[in-house]
């Protein structure tokens, strides 16, 4: 068996794991990396990338619909799935070749196969038909997540759907059922409705993005209806029967049949077949347990991303990466502020959030000031033809702490991040209003919302 000396090991090659080695390259480590399916890991394959692409092709065509709105007069147009899925695949290839590009510039040795601990110190990576062994002073695990199911219920890829496959999928459903509205469930249930699929969205709890600002929700639910998505919260799915004609889902209320159903119920950190058990490594409620410096209960080993538990985001995982690369070579990193991750989902409007919502902030006893601010009256949203939704800033009525914000509507997720700038530096409303915001722009709605916390609101 081959045996490969270097300073780190990382076994799994999504956002956490080739960051991770990039980062411990940069700083003169020797890097091996263990990748069982295709560099660029679940972000890039098989998740935010190409999702990114089909809810692209679903904004271009919902744009198609509204020409008339442009004075652009259409006679009739076709849209075509296999088409968006085919581009969304070149989208994905493209970017996991940028990954293989980045290990190649930064003398990354990359080794396929399957990443199993030997030790904590001798990672061994197996193919059908061959074995290589790592020996390292460090490792780092990266593995990422899968969907999760119900009970009892088996994702079969043709009937029951996850994530996993609706991407790869070039046949969109007549009718579908997607089981659960967080972020997996509202960015599918966008590219379907645009391309004419009879969607069904069920939520368990009583409202659509459970984990937003109740504001978010309420709009997005009336943005979706709108555009004929049928609704059912406070709906638990209890049973999936997939036949040959298609699925039947049974709620505790209801029983709905659909061609296929698409499974968006979470996602569970990938710990089995690693080799945790035997080495002790310290799990918590499915997760591995890191320190701040991203080290297991194990010395020398690390884990970071969707294994070490949520938030289940790439930009975490990346952040993690960079911590466990800096403590391995004997840096002090800055530990990762959880408190101002940024939450962004792509559906349209688009969601973005940071901090507290405004319930939570009241549940912890803050005296806060909300302001808002509605696309509607943004000179550029109205330009844009882009007017749905609002920016909202939580803050603390006292101090002008910024405590939360909450962005849906166009560009929310690149809005999003003058907050998260602004947190990091604790600048409270007074700076934000105080930094000159271009005119015409999006953002000009993130001043205002904080003006408006401050009852200063110019355009409302
Ligand atoms: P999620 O946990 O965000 O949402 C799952 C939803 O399913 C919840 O609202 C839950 O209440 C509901 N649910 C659970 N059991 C149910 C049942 N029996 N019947 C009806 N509803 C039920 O999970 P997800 O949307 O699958 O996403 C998985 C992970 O991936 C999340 O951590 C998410 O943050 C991440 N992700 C992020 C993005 C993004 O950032 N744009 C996109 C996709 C996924």
């Amino acid at each position: 068996m081959a045996t490969h000396k270097v300073d780190v090991a990382v076994v799994g090659t999504g956002p956490g794991g080739y960051v991770a080695a990039i980062r411990c390259a940069q700083l003169g480590l020797s890097v091996a990396a263990v990748e069982d399916d295709r560099p660029g890991g679940v972000c890039l394959n098989w998740g935010c990338i190409p999702t990114k692409a089909l809810l692209r092709n679903a904004e271009v065509v919902n744009l198609f619909h509204r020409a008339a709105e442009f004075g652009i007069r259409l006679k009739g147009f076709e849209a075509d799935y296999a088409e968006a899925i085919r581009r969304s695949r070149s989208v994905a290839d493209r970017m996991a070749k940028g990954v293989e590009f980045l290990f190649r510039k930064n003398k990354i040795t990359l080794i396929s196969g399957r990443g199993t601990l030997r030790s904590a110190t001798v990672v061994e990576a197996a193919t059908a038909t061959a074995r290589e062994a790592i020996e390292a002073r460090a490792v780092i695990l990266a593995t990422g997540s899968r969907p999760k199911s119900l009970p009892g219920v088996a994702i079969d890829e043709q009937r029951v759907v996850s994530s996993n496959g609706a991407v790869r999928t070039e046949r969109a459903p007549k009718s579908i059922v997607v089981i659960g509205a967080g972020a997996v469930g509202v960015e599918f249930a966008d590219v379907y409705a645009a391309y004419g699929v009879q969607v069904t969205l069920l939520e368990a709890l009583p409202r659509i993005v459970p984990v937003e600002d109740e504001e978010v929700s309420t709009q997005l639910a009336r943005s979706f209806s709108r555009r004929g998505i049928a609704l059912r919260t406070g709906a638990r799915v209890m049973s999936v029967r997939a036949g040959a004609e298609g699925v039947e889902v049974e709620t505790d209320s209801d029983r709905i049949q659909a061609e296929q159903a698409l499974m968006a119920v979470g996602r569970a950190a990938r710990v089995d077949g690693l080799g945790l058990e035997a080495l002790a490594v310290a799990i918590d409620r499915g997760s591995v347990k890191v320190s701040p410096r991203m080290e297991t209960s194990v010395k020398g080993l690390y884990a970071i991303g969707d294994m070490t538990g949520p938030p289940l985001l790439a930009h975490k995982a990346m952040a993690e990466g960079v911590v466990a690369a800096e403590a391995i070579a004997g840096r002090d990193p800055r530990p990762v502020d959880y408190g101002n991750v940024p939450s962004c989902t792509y559906c349209r409007p688009q969601i973005a959030s940071l901090g507290l919502s405004e319930a939570r902030a009241r549940e912890n006893g803050r005296e806060v000031a909300v302001g808002k601010f509605p696309f509607t009256a943004s000179g550029k949203a109205v330009a844009l033809g882009e007017t749905e939704g609002f920016v909202k800033v939580v803050a603390d009525k006292g101090t002008g702490e910024i405590l939360g914000v909450h962005v849906l509507g166009p560009e929310a997720t690149e809005i999003i991040h003058e907050f998260a700038v602004g947190r990091t530096l604790e600048a409270t409303l007074e700076e934000i209003v105080h930094t000159i915001h271009a005119h015409p722009t999006l953002s000009e709605a993130a001043l205002e919302a904080t003006l408006s916390a401050l009852g200063q609101a110019i355009h409302i």
